[in-house]
């Protein structure tokens, strides 16, 4: 894959993309037209490469792996105890229609041996965030991302979450906010850890 560094103007922001940003700028060009509007006019000039840039951003977390982001931030530790990194914030787009969905996280793991920096699990949701995905889905690969890194005794993962892509198109609002988990563990095998967990994630709020 061919990647390489953009600087998006009115962000500030660097990243890596391989996105083909010329290919994206006309994609966008092509809607903006679709849907009625004057693509020329002083608006919507700019519009097509800030889209493009702006997908390069919205999914960049297919060019980021595990191993980049754990990068040695596993260390050796005795507590069994479960640690808690509650309401990291995510923000995702769905992939039935292209629309955001956001919201937070709660991950907790009881470590066998091992535990991770606590700022490694934001940047694991983001990864996985920033792809199009399945609410249910980035519950899940949190969660197996956790096992894959510090196979600990168990771990679980509830995602709460917002869909533009219900709330925007009118009917279904009641149906807005959606919450999502994943047990794996002693958190799947044990009614009691999963219940502490929950209740910790409450007592945050
Ligand atoms: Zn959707």
């Amino acid at each position: 894959m061919d990647h390489k560094m953009i600087k998006v103007e009115d962000t500030g922001l660097s990243f890596e993309t391989n996105l083909n940003l010329e290919r994206m700028d006309d994609l966008a060009r092509e809607m903006i037209i679709m849907v009625g509007e004057d693509v020329t006019r002083e608006g919507l000039v700019k519009t097509p490469r800030r889209v493009a840039e702006a997908w390069a951003f919205l999914t960049r977390g297919y060019h980021q792996t595990l191993e980049q982001i754990v990068n040695g931030a596993v260390f050796e530790a005795e507590s069994s105890e479960m640690i808690l990194v509650s309401g990291v914030e995510f923000y995702s787009v769905c992939e039935h229609h292209l629309l955001p969905f956001f919201g937070k996280v709660h991950i907790g793991y009881i470590p066998d041996k091992r535990i991770l920096g606590l700022s490694k699990f934001a940047r694991i949701a983001d990864m996985f965030a920033r792809r199009l995905q399945l609410q249910e889905r980035l519950a899940t690969q949190i969660a197996e991302a956790v096992v894959e890194v510090l196979r600990p005794q168990g771990v679980g993962v509830v995602i709460e979450g917002l869909h533009l892509c219900m709330m925007m198109r009118g009917v279904e609002k009641q149906h807005s906010k959606a919450t999502t988990s994943a047990m794996r563990g002693i958190f799947k095998k044990d009614a009691r850890t999963r219940e502490e967990f929950l209740r910790l994630i409450h007592t945050q709020e």
